[in-house]
């Protein structure tokens, strides 16, 4: 029997409550997965998704503040929010034991296909489509040390230019099937943006700035950006724990063990050689590539107990958070998209670092 459908809330006018509402009290506001349409002086509207991740409250503080301050005139953009997993957000946890993550399964996903959650994200997606959109963009925290970031799934000038207005990093990886992102970027620019640790207010800030800035943009440019206008990296592989194995950061009892600073390592790009972790166990690290192959034995050498890097890479989006890792991923692993192929690969929305076969 299938499951029975998730409920989307749908509304055409803030609920006043909703600006001075905390993520974990949101479920006292809003019944579930809401969808708000909000007028502006330019069509079609701003997509903005908030708490994909119950957990990560930066997109609905921003929302907040930027609300707050239009609060007595209208919006340069129409702007329609997409509030996602209250349910998580009220335990303070990325997603409940049971549920689906909410940024896995959008249209495209392959794992979570016919789940309420699936209906959900795909019911939402169809009315925008409908609706029309000017950007899209996804608002997240992360739970290790790490820069503000975009992520992006296309290299198009207008999909370039959004995420060069949060900031000047960013990493280009479609291989996550079920993104928002990705779901959307086929027919508008989209972008996720990273900001950091929850419960900081400059990291607020700085996804309020991002939403305004985009609320204002009347168009986008279509000439490419100059490539010393970014950092673009490339993911190389989602790097994940043997589902099996006891692992800590500084647990010297762990089957693999990891450093107690791990998380400083984030962004930093490490040479070949660099100590990894540490185990016996013959296979404690996945590592899979965006065509879903892992490339664990080409991204790692055993010496000793140590795992080593085989290559050099960077990683970024390390956790230390045990739940997230198995959840999640415990990393990704990058490189650097040589400047040279930057230009070449935002003219057409492809790559030529892609056709001559960078990555492993
Ligand atoms: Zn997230």
């Amino acid at each position: 029997m299938p499951e029975p459908a998730l409920h989307l809330t749908e509304l055409h006018a803030l609920p006043p409550s909703l600006l001075t509402t905390p993520a974990r009290l949101l479920h006292t506001v809003l019944p579930g997965p809401t969808l708000i349409h909000l007028p502006g002086r330019r069509e079609p509207a701003l997509f903005v998704c908030a708490l994909l991740h119950g957990n990560e409250d930066v997109g609905l503080a921003a929302l907040q503040m930027v609300l707050r301050k239009h609060a007595r005139q209208p919006l340069p953009r129409a702007l329609s929010l997409f509030i996602g997993n209250i349910e998580a957000a009220a335990e303070g946890l990325r997603r409940l034991d049971g549920q689906p993550d909410y940024n896995r399964a959008w249209p495209g996903t392959v794992a979570h296909v016919g789940t309420p959650e699936h209906g959900l994200m795909t019911r939402v997606h169809d009315i925008m489509r409908a609706r029309g959109v000017f950007a899209s963009l996804d608002i997240h925290n992360n739970t290790g040390l790490n820069p503000h970031y975009s992520v992006v799934t296309d290299l198009t000038p207008q999909t370039l230019h959004l995420a060069r207005l949060f900031s000047r990093t960013v990493v280009w990886f479609r291989g996550t099937p079920g993104t928002q992102t990705g779901a959307f970027s086929s027919w508008c620019p989209s972008v996720a943006v990273e900001c950091g640790q929850p419960g900081q207010a400059t990291n607020e800030m700085a996804a309020a700035r991002f939403i305004e800035a985009a609320l204002h943009l009347s168009d986008f440019p279509d000439h490419p950006l100059p490539a010393s206008e970014l950092d673009l990296y490339h993911a190389l592989a989602v790097v994940k724990v043997a589902p099996e194995l006891s692992f800590g950061f500084g647990d010297p009892d762990a089957a693999l063990r990891f450093d107690a600073e791990m998380d400083h390592r984030n962004f930093v790009e490490l040479p070949a050689g660099a100590v990894f972790a540490h185990s016996t166990h013959p296979r404690p690290l996945q590592a899979w590539d965006e065509q879903g192959q892992d490339v664990a034995e080409a991204l790692f050498e055993r010496v000793g107990d140590a795992l080593q890097l085989a290559r050099p890479a960077m990683p970024a989006m390390i956790t230390r958070d045990l739940r997230v890792v198995r959840q999640d991923c415990l990393c990704y692993l990058m490189e650097r998209v040589p400047r040279s192929l930057v230009g070449t690969a935002m003219v057409d929305g492809t790559s030529q670092f892609e056709r001559r076969g960078g990555g492993v």
